[in-house]
């Protein structure tokens, strides 16, 4: 929608294919509803490593002012909470209707349900490198064109949104490498021996994710444990660097510690008190002064000690060993919760086939843009950021 608002400004004649009854499902679903469209804290440190150069340069071109002047220009006023981006409506549906309007006053026609299936050079221009024209193969019709936009998406969210990857297959059989895809963006399953809280909870934490002994991510904030396993902000912030390994069979372990204030002096200062004060009170009442009852439980579970324990039998090593938990509740993982869960897909049409323009290394006249590339942004907007830096940049280049 970006890439053909930014193509028909400049004059050009342009036509959108979605396979769906409607336009922008998955963006009328972002941000709980509410459309966080980018941050303020935006650098190209936000994304995947291998993607990390080249959002500098695709920053600089349209980075997060031009994301507002362009809200703007669609009737959108942007407000800021704490650096991140929504509009002042606080309602996802109302960019939706914003970019449908515009698309409406550029006379963009817009053809509904069919499904774009594959993209061919017309023979009779292929002896004109930079003026070739495209057939557009849909699962009805074929259309021509000057110039082909790909926007079809990724697989995060795919059964409600009906992105389900269709421009993997478009993109490989133009010749492009597409790599591997994983959910991103998303929770993780626990392995089925491990102990979790029978209901959910949620409790700010830092959490560590580890190849074997190796930390491979680190993040702070509201975690939520399932009796399943876990998500949150920081557990689906750290997720694009686990999943690779988990999906390749490689031991993942997540490590919690419940007292993220804590450091080792504040653990001596409160396992020397927990013995000081130890008295009638059974361990269970003892820990409900100390933290979350579900995760004492889990706690209790895990040390194998006796919830019903007084207080003045236990043994300093015992105290020990129930902090060393609070410290460190060591979690082995079994699988993420999947595309569907997912807010992004890592992975995708490789940045080695894509030109700064949007187009692909093959051709001038094909582009590839937003999610179905192998760019994903942490949460907080970056995603959105990238679908509309790279579909301005390929709307603006298509339409010259
Ligand atoms: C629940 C959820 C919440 C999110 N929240 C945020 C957020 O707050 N902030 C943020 O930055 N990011 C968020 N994201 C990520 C963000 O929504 C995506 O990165 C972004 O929508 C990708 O844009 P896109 O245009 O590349 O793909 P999409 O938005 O998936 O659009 C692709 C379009 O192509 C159509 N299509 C697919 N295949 C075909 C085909 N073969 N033929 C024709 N049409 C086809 C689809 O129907 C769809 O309309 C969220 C994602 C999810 C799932």
């Amino acid at each position: 929608m970006c890439a053909a608002v930014y193509a028909a400004r400049n004059g050009a004649d342009v036509t959108i294919i979605e396979k769906n009854t409607q336009l922008g499902k998955k963006l009328s679903m972002t941000g709980n509803g509410r459309c966080n469209i980018s941050n303020l804290d935006m650098n190209e440190k936000r994304y995947n490593a291998a993607a990390e150069k080249r959002m500098k340069e695709w920053l600089s071109v349209y980075g997060v002012l031009d994301v507002i002047r362009f809200m703007r220009s669609l009737g959108i006023v942007v407000k800021s909470e704490d650096g991140y981006l929504y509009p002042v409506s606080g309602q996802a549906t109302t960019v939706v209707d914003a970019f449908k309007n515009e698309l409406g006053r550029l006379g963009v026609e817009v053809i509904y349900g069919e499904q774009a299936k594959s993209i061919n050079v017309l023979d009779d221009t292929l002896d004109e490198p930079g003026n070739e024209r495209y057939l557009v193969i849909t699962n009805q019709n074929s259309y021509e064109a000057d110039r082909v936009i790909i926007a079809t998406g990724g697989l995060s969210g795919a059964k409600t949104t009906m992105s389900t990857g269709d421009g993997y297959y478009i993109c490989k059989k133009l010749g492009l490498t597409i790599k591997d895809t994983y959910p991103a963006l998303v929770g993780f399953k626990a392995d089925p021996d491990e102990i979790m809280p029978e209901n959910g909870v949620r409790c700010t934490a830092n959490i560590s994710f580890l190849l074997g002994t190796e930390v491979i991510a680190k993040e702070y904030g509201e975690l939520q444990l399932t009796k399943d396993g876990i998500s949150g902000i920081p557990v689906m912030q750290a997720s694009g660097k686990v999943v690779k390994f988990l999906a390749e069979g490689k031991p993942i372990y997540a490590s919690i510690n419940f007292f993220p204030d804590y450091d080792d002096d504040d653990y001596a200062g409160l396992t020397k008190e927990m013995m000081r004060l130890r008295d009638d009170r059974s361990l269970e009442e003892f820990l409900n002064g100390i933290h979350n009852s579900q995760i004492n439980e889990m706690i209790i579970r895990r040390t194998k000690m006796s919830r019903t324990m007084k207080m003045k039998n236990i043994s300093e090593s015992m105290v020990q060993s129930i902090f060393e938990n609070y410290r460190n509740y060591k979690l082995k993982l079994a699988d993420t919760n999947g595309y569907q869960q997912s807010q992004v897909t890592s992975g995708g049409v490789s940045l080695g086939d894509i030109r700064d323009d949007m187009t692909i290394v093959s051709n001038n006249g094909i582009f590839v843009v937003g999610e179905l590339v192998d760019v994903d942004g942490r949460c907080g907007g970056y995603n959105l950021q990238w679908a509309f830096t790279s579909g301005a940049i390929a709307g603006t280049v298509a339409s010259i």
